[in-house]
């Protein structure tokens, strides 16, 4: 087995590394782990760092932090929160309760969220990059995709439009220039004898805003060119006008593309992300026209890319939520829809810590610039660090020299945990 921690030769495991790692057996890690924690003591020269070296083991461990940075939906901390576990239980994955023959796992969780955002189907992949990838291959392989060159993005974590376009297998045909395109490039392209064009793909400018002299073709005006468009959203919203929560949309969202929207604008599928506004697990969804989504669920590249029963029943969960426009079951609306009221009415809790007014926000690339008010508490002083080395990490910003956690995105159960860590970390002087 290859170290986790440093470069050294297996075989070397000797008296002093079994010695060592003995020593460390208080420290919840299994063997193999204590003995590359004693290795590296040992091959840093100092033998007395290595319960330092099992605990950093220990840290890079998968397990739940406290969010205090107001940012809703934190890529570092696994984007949307979601409650979900699953019992030791077979599933009805691929079996049909009726009929008793073989079901499909596509039925469920995607034919729901179909519902819920009025497209004939849907099929779900792994994740927005996988959605993007599979449409183009399944609508467009050896084909033209028309896109405007204002939306070849990267969208992060090396996901660029241009490359996702040419691992599928389409052609890009690139219209326009950065800053302005119109219908008219589109149509042109469209019409163009030495082009082949299978799709119009329209890419929604996530997390950057081009401003001034820009101009861009809304949705319904891509959609009567002739090929099937393609609309990817990302951010996952499902309507618009937020039937999930009573007060309807809050005004932050203001031009966010929502899926219902943009299929009754034309769109012949949309693709989003589970884990931005949807709320639910990494996952990416295709939606739209019936034919087109079979065709997606037929191409080869789809079998590689479902996901499993853990994913598709967090999915069905929150998807049932939508459909029940349920929003105080889907954690991340129900954090995104806190009034500052409500957040300084769990303040209580935060005795003798100093309040601050706070900037969160949605975060996970989308709405960039956009700012929800929100409540704080702060701590002189950056202790951020003493705050991720506690058992169930904090996670805090940093502002003019002050420790801020931001209460919104914070679990109110999780407050009197909270509290107590600030005023450990503040000590007798805050
Ligand atoms: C976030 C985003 C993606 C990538 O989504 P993942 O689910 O992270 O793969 C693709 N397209 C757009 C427009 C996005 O906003």
């Amino acid at each position: 087995m290859r170290s986790l921690v440093v470069d050294v030769p297996p075989q070397d495991r000797t008296p002093s590394v079994d010695r060592l790692a003995r020593s460390l057996a208080g420290i919840d890690l299994p063997q193999p782990l204590l003995v590359d924690a004693a290795r590296a003591a040992i091959a840093a020269g100092d033998p007395d760092s290595a319960p330092d070296q099992a605990q950093r083991i220990r840290r890079r461990l998968l397990a739940p932090v406290i969010n205090g940075t107001g940012v809703l939906l934190h890529t570092n901390l696994g984007r949307a929160p979601l409650a979900w576990t699953q019992s030791a239980h077979y599933s009805n994955l691929e079996l049909d309760l009726t009929t008793g023959e073989r079901g499909d796992r596509q039925a469920g969780a995607p034919a729901l969220l179909a519902r819920a955002c009025g497209a004939e189907a849907a099929v779900v992949v792994n994740n927005c990059a996988a959605a993007v990838m599979l449409v183009l291959a399944a609508l467009a392989e050896g084909r033209d995709a028309v896109v405007s060159r204002g939306e070849l993005v990267e969208i992060g974590g090396g996901f660029r439009m241009p490359d996702v376009m040419a691992w599928s297998g389409a052609r890009l045909v690139e219209v326009g220039t950065t800053n302005r395109t119109r219908r008219t490039d589109f149509a042109a392209a469209v019409a163009d004898p030495g082009n082949d064009v299978a799709v119009v793909v329209q890419v929604h400018q996530s997390n950057f805003r081009v401003v001034g002299y820009t101009e861009a073709p809304r949705t319904a005006e891509l959609a009567d060119l002739g090929p099937p468009l393609v609309a990817d959203i990302g951010s996952g919203l499902l309507d618009s006008r937020c039937p999930w929560l009573d007060g309807g949309p809050p005004p932050w969202l203001d031009r966010e593309p929502a899926a219902r929207q943009t299929l009754e604008a034309g769109a012949a599928l949309v693709t989003f992300s589970g884990d931005k506004l949807l709320g639910g697990p990494q996952a990416g969804i295709i939606a739209g026209r019936a034919d087109l989504v079979e065709a997606c669920r037929r191409h080869r590249l789809a079998r590689a890319l479902r996901p499993g029963s853990l994913v598709l029943a967090a999915l069905q969960h929150i998807a049932l939520a939508y459909l029940g426009a349920d929003g105080e079951d889907i954690d991340f609306w129900r954090m995104a829809a806190l009034t500052p009221d409500q957040l300084r009415g769990r303040l209580g809790l935060y005795d003798g810590l100093r309040e601050v007014t706070t900037a969160a926000t949605p975060g996970g690339g989308t709405l960039p610039g956009v700012e929800i008010e929100s409540v704080g508490v702060a701590v002189t002083g950056d202790h951020t660090s003493r705050l991720r080395s506690l058992p169930r990490p904090i996670i805090a910003r940093v502002i003019d020299g002050a420790t801020i956690v931001d209460l919104r995105t914070v679990h109110p159960d999780d407050d009197a945990e909270v509290a107590a860590a600030l005023h450990q970390v503040a000590g007798p002087v805050r």
